[in-house]
């Protein structure tokens, strides 16, 4: 009985403290009315209502719960606050980062909860257990069978919109005994074009580059879907992979598979070269996943020939998917990033960049700064 006195006395000075705080903060400027932002996320960082609330059981904290309700005037906020740390707890990581999104579309001023959150997703390890990924038996007659329900080996894209449109946000394992470890498609990196627009284009790839003759490696195990000519392309090898995703080697001089031969990670499939709409010899490479193409280095280290993360989560969105590495929240602003480049790359608007930092469009980004970016 003691204690849960004296937790209540504590639970209680610590909400209210942070409650007058906030009254605090919206009082500070006088003469602008531009919202406190980013005083009160720093200021919110080193509260401690949710650590306090980690402390407890969720029976303590019911109990808590229970006593603020029998107030004369219970007080709102801090219950609604508590109500929705009770929810916290039991979603998943991703939930949780579409929590917080929702919290700042909703415009209210949610700084310290919104902080709070983000504590718990930094402090937490998530376990996979509940995870699901989107993919896949491999005793099938094809890779991801269940994904695709085809297996078209005539063209490199066979894949409309209709794949995709009823799905929402998955997992993706990029590492798995079955489609192996990844490997370099080329053994010297030099990256010559970037996945993005330019040039009022879009490249849906990454161009590296390499002499005629240079080997073509899968950069996965799987199996070839398609080994032909095809338009800009010139000759070209996609690659189907158990969890779903397709790999695409463009521009080549040589093949060395045909449609059907089942590959290994790292196994020889082509020769690079020039073949197509191709200015110089470089291999173009691109990673798809139900025809949509990925930004390949949200998922590979070219330059470290090594995976970002073993696991991605694909993002759906209005024209397809975004994928994300896992344990990127943030990004770090390097010289010559400005926000639409950055959101672009995370598959978001400058507008969502804006109020999840609680930062402006004109705001400057300073080199070395984090910006949350999912
Ligand atoms: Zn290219």
């Amino acid at each position: 009985m003691g204690f849960r006195k004296y937790y209540f006395v504590l639970l209680v000075l610590v909400l209210s403290s942070i409650s007058f705080a906030a009254v605090e903060t919206e009082k500070e400027p006088p003469t602008k009315s531009d919202k406190p932002v980013k005083k009160a996320v720093v200021m919110y960082g080193e509260q401690t209502l949710f650590n306090t609330l980690e402390q407890l059981d969720d029976e303590h904290i019911q109990l808590h719960y229970d006593s603020l309700k029998k107030l004369a005037n219970p007080p709102q906020l801090i219950m609604s606050q508590i109500e929705l740390f009770l929810t916290v707890k039991t979603l998943t990581k991703l939930e949780a980062a579409l929590l917080l999104d929702s919290l700042f579309d909703s415009g209210d001023e949610h700084y310290a909860l919104i902080n709070q959150i983000n504590l718990f997703l930094i402090d937490h390890d998530f376990s996979d257990a509940e995870e699901e990924f989107a993919y896949l038996e491999h005793n099938s007659n094809y890779p991801a069978q269940l994904i695709y329900g085809s297996w078209i080996t005539t063209k490199p894209h066979p894949y409309s919109p209709e794949l995709y449109k009823t799905d929402t946000t998955q997992r993706l394992k990029l590492v798995d005994r079955s489609f192996g470890d990844y490997v370099s498609p080329v053994d010297k990196i030099v990256v010559t074009s970037r996945f993005g627009h330019r040039w009022g284009k879009t490249h849906r790839g990454i161009d590296l580059d390499l002499q005629v003759w240079d080997e073509v490696k899968s950069a996965f195990s799987g199996k070839v879907r398609f080994a032909g000519y095809f338009g800009g392309y010139g000759r070209v090898v996609v690659v189907r992979h158990d969890n779903g995703l397709e790999t695409l080697y463009a521009h080549l001089h040589r093949f060395k598979v045909k449609a059907g031969d089942d590959v290994k990670a790292g196994n020889l499939i082509a020769l690079g070269g020039s073949s197509g709409n191709s200015s110089g010899s470089h291999l173009h490479f691109e990673v798809r996943y139900k025809g949509v193409a990925l930004n390949p280095d949200q998922i590979i280290d070219f330059e470290n020939k090594a995976l970002v993360a073993q696991k991605i989560t694909l993002i759906k969105n209005s024209w397809g998917f975004t994928a994300i590495p896992d344990g990127v929240e943030y990004y770090t602003v390097r010289r010559g990033d400005y926000l639409f480049k950055i959101a672009e790359e995370y598959g978001t608007t400058c507008n969502d960049l804006c109020k999840m930092n609680g930062i402006r469009r004109n705001t400057p980004l300073q080199v070395g700064q984090k910006i949350r970016v999912i």
